[in-house]
């Protein structure tokens, strides 16, 4: 097997310097065009897409008898000179001089007008073309650049449990597992054990996917998701949120930079990402109440907001943006009550624009140890299944405050997407656990 000189971004590169070289390159055979004596075959390989030209009086008989049987994602190595041409995707192309075939591909089972739920059930194959190839480009991104901000501002990358013993966002979504002859479940969010981890290292953050068994249809839920969660001691809800901006802000700067010409093939205009700076505009709930009843919905104070009154809020904003104190009856247990208003608690929502919801919620958490017990017990969980969680307000507790950032939310919004399921490679949703 020929060993490959280049890489299709190398080519383009340096495409000047190697004008009229011979180069080797390998990849897959993303479309084929044959127009009698010539044959144009776009070579796809983990760097992007370069055009080959396979003229039949320029080559062997039998190397253009190979470029005749090769077939869409074959895998192929081709040694060819590298030449100018300005109809070229990219201004450049390869004119071949050889072909080796590696994989023959059978015959693509994906048809250009293929539904949605047969390109699912094709993840495996159709993650192969370029607008996911786009998305998986940006996603890495935010990952990248969420990992660079924590480290830049000295937060603390920890790793807690998958396996977990009690809820921490309500019974109704847990994933129960069989744990040996106990009964386990999978993580809905680590914000427990980040909370511990605090009294170690201060700020403290990690990225790990949360289970969450969301029984609905919605374009925002999966059931595996991944979830970037910080949580520090000493701050209380006004500088966590200040944290989330800048986080936020952060990734939509790095993204709109490194990533504007896969934002451009999606669809998504770089300019409103990058746009995203802070200061958010921040409303309360009950300002939130107000507008949505001038909006005409009929919706009283204390109810929940889900995806509709969400993306009524977000036609008045071109960023995200923040609620903060929700009534108390519709957040988790380990909200801090405002000790101005009981009723409400400490805590904030992110939505981010164009109707794509929620993407972070957060708040400051209760530290005293007697609320703490209080709020479980209204909440109707048994205080014996947090014993190590309630510890944490025994031995030296202190204000402290973190959030949960949706990472799939922000990857489908900042790509445009019409459902998260396109912003992971091999999405869980109620309905689908394959491939
Ligand atoms: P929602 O009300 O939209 O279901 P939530 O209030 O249950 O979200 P949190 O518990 O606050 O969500 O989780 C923190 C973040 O994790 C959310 O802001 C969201 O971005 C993300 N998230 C939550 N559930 C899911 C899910 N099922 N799929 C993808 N992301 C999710
Ligand atoms: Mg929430």
């Amino acid at each position: 097997m020929w060993i490959k000189t280049h890489s299709v971004q190398e080519v383009f590169d340096k495409a000047e310097e190697l004008l009229d070289k011979e180069v080797t390159l390998s990849g897959w055979v993303y479309h084929k065009r044959e127009h009698g004596n010539l044959i144009f075959i776009d070579l796809r390989d983990g760097t992007g897409v370069i055009q080959i030209s396979i003229h039949k009086d320029k080559v062997d008989d039998k190397v253009f008898e190979k470029t005749e049987e090769v077939t869409r994602e074959s895998s192929i190595i081709v040694k060819g000179i590298v030449k100018r041409d300005p109809r070229a995707p990219g201004g450049y192309e390869i004119s071949l001089k050889d072909l080796e075939i590696v994989g023959l591909a059978e015959e693509w089972p994906i048809p250009l007008n293929a539904s949605t739920s047969l390109l699912f059930d094709m993840r495996h194959l159709h993650l192969r073309s370029e607008r996911q190839r786009a998305i998986l480009l940006v996603r890495e991104s935010v990952f990248e650049a969420a990992q660079e901000y924590f480290k830049k501002n000295g937060w603390v990358e920890v790793h807690p449990p998958i396996f977990i013993t009690a809820a921490c966002e309500g019974g109704a979504t847990l994933f129960e597992v069989k744990y040996f002859d106990r009964k386990a479940y999978l993580t809905q969010s680590s914000q427990l054990y980040l909370e511990a981890l605090i009294y170690v290292l201060e700020k403290v953050y990690c990225i790990a996917p949360s289970f969450r068994a969301e029984k609905s249809r919605t374009r925002r839920h999966l059931t595996e998701f991944w979830h970037i969660e910080a949580e520090a001691a000493w701050m209380e809800l006004e500088e966590i949120m200040k944290v989330e901006e800048e986080l936020v802000s952060y990734i939509c700067q790095k993204v709109a930079k490194e990533r504007s010409k896969e934002l451009e093939f999606l669809g998504r205009d770089p300019k409103d990402i990058k746009k995203v700076k802070p200061p958010f505009e921040r409303i309360s709930y009950d300002e939130a109440i107000e507008r949505l009843q001038k909006k005409g919905l009929d919706i009283k104070w204390g109810e929940d907001f889900g995806a509709v009154e969400e993306r009524k809020l977000a036609e008045d904003f071109d960023k995200p943006f923040f609620i903060y104190k929700y009534p108390k009856e519709v957040k988790a247990f380990y909200h801090m009550p405002d000790p101005e208003r009981p009723e409400v608690v400490l805590c904030n929502d992110m939505i981010a624009p164009e109707g794509y919801g929620e993407i972070i919620g957060g708040g400051q958490r209760i530290h005293d140890k007697e609320l703490l017990l209080k709020r479980i017990v209204e909440d109707g969980y048994d205080p014996k299944d947090y014993g190590w969680y309630i510890d944490l307000r025994r031995y030296g507790t202190v204000p402290h405050s973190g959030f949960g950032l949706g990472a799939d939310r922000v990857v489908s919004w900042i790509c445009k997407l019409s459902h998260i399921r396109e912003a992971v490679p091999f999405p869980r949703t109620y309905s689908r656990l394959y491939p």
